[in-house]
């Protein structure tokens, strides 16, 4: 069997539902569906998601909801109208949508987490009726009903173990599943939703339950690219990527789908097949764990992101001092700061850190700190980084990829800051100056790709 999830562009019109409606006809194989909330239809649009979190404001702050409800179940409505469901179907989530302020929630994360699953809740409850409605007997599955227990973390949740054996005994379901995505539920009976996005991860759990033999996940691009279409004109779509080069590349950057999702499918060992729902019969992106090489392109893509800072710090025979790094690190643990990788020398070290994570007005307590602590010779925050890598499997394998690289960077007139090859054979990661991302990504790319870029 397959899972397939449909996305929330994939599901924001009964136009776009139709599409779904006949991806599921044409694969009697995809027996369980996880689906989002009904996403933008147009640039300018918002998503349900989006006018959910405003709804859950409006009653925290105690003003009148009527003008946000009735734009929520505008949007439900105009699917169900479109494959005229009787009004009596569409009663349920009538009531839910307005209901959501009556229930007592235990802290307003909480209140929070509740009016956001709302989105996939009425969207899957939609969905199964309107397939019913049309003749196609399907099921909508609760993540309560199914047993897809999450921890307490409002907004951050993470699959708990035992969900697995509960929710493997619905691959027995005669009738099609269908499921809400992005929210499970604590021990206590409480909702708790995934980071952003998170739809892709119920997916990924629900493939991994059912050891299906593929993840289906339907978006609304034709492929993953090998670079940001907004920074290289018409980038390479890339068939095929390692569940490492997909963790790599989605940590810079690299949204189609979620990198918390890759960890059921990696676990579960399922492979997971990208594909668009306006375009279904093109091939997509394949992620598995077995590299498919192609000899011609030793790199898969090359990802960028900013907000980054480094705190540079140089101390005379810091190699030879025994707990150094740990003392800095301690500082920053001690502040509740998570870093993201720590390119060194024999005397100095560089913390890259999310420049959300250094405030303001945690730097120059975090600074003194490391002074008082360490007695560096010189310390330094550099502010406005940007991290730009190249991945791919053939890394390990090609001689001159770091000198075909720091090459491109330089053709392209930018300096790099700093260079990590780190312990990951499968990527390289350079800080340049936020300014010069793109430019860096593009000499990159002419470099890799052999394309000319706009
Ligand atoms: N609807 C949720 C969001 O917008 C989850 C998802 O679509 O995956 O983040």
């Amino acid at each position: 069997m397959k899972v397939a999830k449909f996305g929330g562009s994939s599901l924001a019109s009964s136009n776009q539902l139709q599409k779904v409606i006949d991806i599921i006809r044409g694969d009697s194989k995809r027996r369980a569906v996880v689906v989002s909330a009904p996403g933008k239809r147009f640039a300018d649009d918002r998503k349900v998601t989006d006018l959910l979190i405003d709804y859950a404001n409006v009653v925290l702050k105690k003003a009148n909801p009527v003008a946000i409800q009735h734009a929520i179940l505008a949007r439900y409505q105009e699917i169900a109208t479109g494959f005229n469901l009787p009004a009596r179907e569409f009663q349920p989530i009538h009531d839910h949508i307005m209901q959501l302020p009556d229930h007592d929630y235990p802290s307003a994360d909480y209140l929070l987490d509740a009016f956001k699953a709302a989105g996939e809740d009425n969207n899957a409850k939609l969905i199964a009726a309107i397939l019913n409605h049309l003749g196609m007997p399907s099921h909508y599955l609760s993540p309560r009903e199914a047993g897809l227990l999450v921890s307490a973390t409002p907004g951050d949740a993470q699959v708990l173990p035992e969900s697995y054996a509960q929710l493997a005994a619905f691959k027995k379901s005669k009738t099609l599943l269908i499921i809400p995505g992005f929210f499970g539920y604590t021990k206590d009976g409480q909702i708790c939703t995934f980071s952003r996005g998170g739809s892709d991860i119920t997916g990924a759990i629900f493939a991994r339950a059912f050891k299906a033999e593929l993840y289906e996940n339907f978006t609304d691009v034709d492929a993953i690219y090998a670079a940001n279409p907004n920074i290289v004109a018409h980038p390479a779509a890339i068939e095929h990527l390692t569940f490492r080069e997909m963790r790599e590349l989605s940590y810079a950057g690299f949204s189609v789908f979620h990198d918390e999702a890759l960890i059921p499918a990696i676990e579960g060992g399922v492979s997971v097949r990208v594909k668009n729902t306006n375009h279904p019969l093109k091939p997509g992106t394949l992620i598995s764990a077995r590299k498919i090489y192609d000899p011609k392109r030793p790199i898969s893509g090359i990802a960028s992101d900013t907000g980054f800072l480094g705190i540079y710090i140089r101390k005379y025979l810091m190699n030879k001092q025994v707990g150094f790094v740990f003392k800095v690190l301690q500082i920053l643990a001690e502040y509740g700061i998570s870093f993201e990788h720590i390119p060194s020398g024999i005397d100095d070290i560089t913390i890259v850190i999310r420049e959300r994570e250094l405030t303001p007005e945690l730097e120059p307590k975090v600074i003194k700190a490391i002074k008082e602590a360490i007695h560096p010779d010189d310390i330094r925050v550099i502010h406005h980084y940007a991290l730009v890598m190249i991945v791919g499997e053939g890394i390990q394998d090609h001689i001159g990829m770091m000198a075909k690289a720091t090459n491109s960077i330089a053709q392209a007139g930018v300096s790099i800051v700093t260079l990590d090859h780190g312990a990951s054979p499968v990527s390289i990661m350079f800080g340049v100056r936020e300014k010069d991302e793109y430019n860096a990504v593009r000499g990159l790319y002419k470099a890799f790709f052999n394309t000319e870029t706009a």
